[in-house]
C-alpha cells in the first residue's frame, strides 16, 4: 500500500472497536482494485462522538462505517439521510461528499445474503426472530420484497412496536408474536431468520429453533457471526437446508458501504477471503475470539 497526500481515508468508529474486521475487509478490496484508499479504526467513546464526527468534516474523511454505541446517537450530527436509513432511524455508513450523508446497508446486506439462495422473495413467507438493533436494520428491506413477514420476539411488545413501524414505513402488512408462536408460524414459511443474540459465544450451546422444527426446503439465516457455525446453522445443515451464515452478511453490508464511497462494484469474494483469514489468524491469539464490524 502506498500512501500518499492524494489518498482517500475511510475508518470505523464505534466502542469497543479494537477487533473490528472492517480494516482488513476494505483494505483488501482497495488493493485489489488498486483504488488509492486506506481504513483504519478510531476507537470513539460515549459523549466523544459529535467531536468525532465534527473531525470527520475538518479532517475530509471520506467515509465511515459506524457501529455501537453510535449508529442512532450520530443521526442528529449529519446533514442528509438516504431513505432506508431514514425509514430504519440508524446509520452506519456514512459518506462525505457536499456534507455528510447518512446510510444503512444492513437491509441491503441482508438481501444481497439472500440472494445466493433466492432469487426473488416475493412469494417467501419470512420469519424473523428478534426486534433489537439487528432485526430493525434489515426488517424493512425484507418487508418491502418478501410475500409475507412474521418478526417473533421474547418481549411481545417490541415485536408489535416494530412489525406496525413498518407496515407504517413500506405499507406491508407484518405481523407479529412471541417467540413461542414459531411452532404455528414455521410450518409454510420459506425463509428463517436469527436475529436474535441466542446461539452467540458463550452460549454457543443454545438455538433459538428446535431441531425438530427445522426442515430440508427452508433457508436458515442467522445473523450471528461468533461463532462462524452457530448451533442453528449446523441443525440447519444436518437436516438438509439451505443456510447463510452471520459472517456473509457482515461482508455484504461492507461491501455496500463500499459501493458507496468508491463507486465501484466491491469484490465479494477477496472481502470474504480476508475476513477469514483474519479470523483464522485471531483464533490462535489469545483473547482475540471475538469480531464485529
Ligand atoms: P440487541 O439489540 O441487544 O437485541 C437482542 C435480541 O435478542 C432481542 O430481540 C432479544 O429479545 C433477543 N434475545 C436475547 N436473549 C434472548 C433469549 N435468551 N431468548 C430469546 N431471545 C433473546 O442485539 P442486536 O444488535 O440486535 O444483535 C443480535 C445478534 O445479531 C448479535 O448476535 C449480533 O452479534 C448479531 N449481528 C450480526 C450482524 C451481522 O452483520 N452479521 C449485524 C448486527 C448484529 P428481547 O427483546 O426479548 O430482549
Amino acid at each position: 500500500m502506498h500512501v500518499t497526500g492524494k489518498t482517500r481515508v475511510c475508518a470505523v468508529i464505534g466502542d469497543p472497536i479494537e477487533h473490528s474486521l472492517s480494516p482488513c475487509i476494505h483494505n483488501a478490496a482497495f488493493k485489489h482494485l488498486g483504488l488509492d484508499y486506506i481504513y483504519v479504526a478510531f476507537r470513539v467513546r460515549r459523549g466523544m462522538l459529535r467531536g468525532a464526527i465534527e473531525g470527520m468534516r475538518s479532517l475530509g474523511i471520506h467515509g465511515l462505517n459506524v457501529t455501537m454505541p453510535h449508529k442512532i446517537e450520530v443521526i442528529q450530527y449529519l446533514d442528509r439521510l438516504d431513505e432506508y436509513a431514514s425509514m430504519v432511524r440508524s446509520v452506519n455508513t456514512i459518506l462525505n461528499r457536499d456534507g455528510l450523508i447518512g446510510y444503512n446497508t444492513d437491509g441491503v446486506g441482508a438481501l444481497r445474503s439472500l440472494r445466493i439462495h433466492i432469487k426473488d422473495l416475493g412469494d417467501a413467507k419470512v420469519i424473523i426472530l428478534g426486534a433489537g438493533g439487528a432485526s430493525r436494520s434489515i426488517s424493512f428491506s425484507i418487508a418491502q420484497e418478501a410475500g409475507e413477514l412474521v418478526i417473533l420476539n421474547r418481549t411481545v411488545w417490541k415485536a408489535k412496536e416494530l412489525a406496525e413501524r413498518i407496515s407504517k414505513a413500506t405499507g406491508k402488512n407484518v405481523k407479529w408474536g412471541g417467540i413461542d408462536k414459531i411452532e404455528d408460524e414455521i410450518e409454510d414459511a420459506n425463509i428463517i431468520i436469527n436475529a436474535t443474540s441466542v446461539g452467540m459465544h458463550p452460549r454457543s450451546s443454545e438455538s433459538p429453533v428446535s431441531v425438530d422444527l427445522l426442515r430440508k426446503d427452508l433457508i436458515v439465516f442467522d445473523l450471528v457471526y461468533n461463532p462462524l457455525e452457530t448451533k442453528l446453522l449446523k441443525e440447519a445443515k444436518y437436516v438438509g437446508a439451505k443456510t447463510i451464515d452471520g459472517l456473509t452478511m457482515l461482508v455484504n453490508q461492507g461491501a455496500a458501504s463500499f459501493e458507496i464511497w468508491t463507486g465501484e462494484k466491491a469484490p465479494f469474494n477477496i472481502m470474504m477471503e480476508a475476513a477469514l483469514k483474519h479470523l483464522m489468524k485471531s483464533r490462535n491469539e489469545p483473547g482475540k475470539v471475538n469480531f464485529k464490524v
